[in-house]
């Protein structure tokens, strides 16, 4: 059996601000390394491949599914499919790092389901869902379509807070990144 590390997961809605704490987190001595998922959407204008995601297409997607090369994957949006590829997690350990998540809530817990005594789960709770939904506006990435299906499935995913190891309340960046740095700490020297 291969060398296992520890698993953190961020889970949150999108536009939560999880991505920014997670790139906090990396750029601390923590030993982390962020868990590059494979997605099947078009990159963003400022995304690079194999750093922000690897942007497979949708058929390579299907044929790593046949062959059985995720650890978990979603059909997150119709058509855009996201997984966290077995490979990669093996990777990162076998670095000597362990693994940073900053994945949607069902992906989270999944990943927990299956490393259930080496994960640390948390959940980015975004102020409200109208905040949210200013925050997606403001960082002007996406259509008012997408915006839309982005707000409805936060409405969602707010209900799974629960099932987290810990709820994290980003209503002050700040505060919610060092409270997070504290956690990780906590759970990495146990
Ligand atoms: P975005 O398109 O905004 O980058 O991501 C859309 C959603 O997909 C986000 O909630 C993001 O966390 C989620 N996501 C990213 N990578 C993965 C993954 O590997 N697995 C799953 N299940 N969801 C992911």
């Amino acid at each position: 059996m291969s060398k296992q590390g520890k698993l953190i997961v961020f889970s949150a809605p999108s536009g939560s601000g999880k991505t920014t704490i997670v790139k906090n987190l990396l750029s601390r001595d923590l030993d982390l390394e962020f868990s590059i998922s494979a997605a099947s959407r078009e990159p963003r204008p400022n995304e690079i491949n194999a750093k922000d995601y690897h942007f497979i297409s949708l058929e390579d997607f299907r044929n790593k599914i046949e062959r059985d090369e995720f650890v978990e994957w979603e059909e997150v949006y119709t058509n855009n499919f996201y997984g966290t590829l077995k490979s990669e997690i093996q990777r990162i350990w076998d670095s000597g790092k362990h693994v940073i998540f900053d994945i949607d809530v069902i992906g989270g817990l999944n990943i927990k389901k299956q490393y259930p005594d080496n994960t640390l789960a948390i959940f980015v709770q975004p102020p409200s869902v109208a905040e949210l939904k200013k925050r997606l506006v403001g960082r002007a990435t996406e259509t008012p379509e997408k915006i839309a299906m982005r707000v409805a499935k936060a409405e969602e995913e707010i209900q799974y807070a629960e099932k987290f190891d810990y709820t994290l309340y980003n209503d002050v960046l700040e505060v919610a990144q060092d409270e997070a740095e504290q956690l990780l700490i906590k759970f990495l020297e146990k």
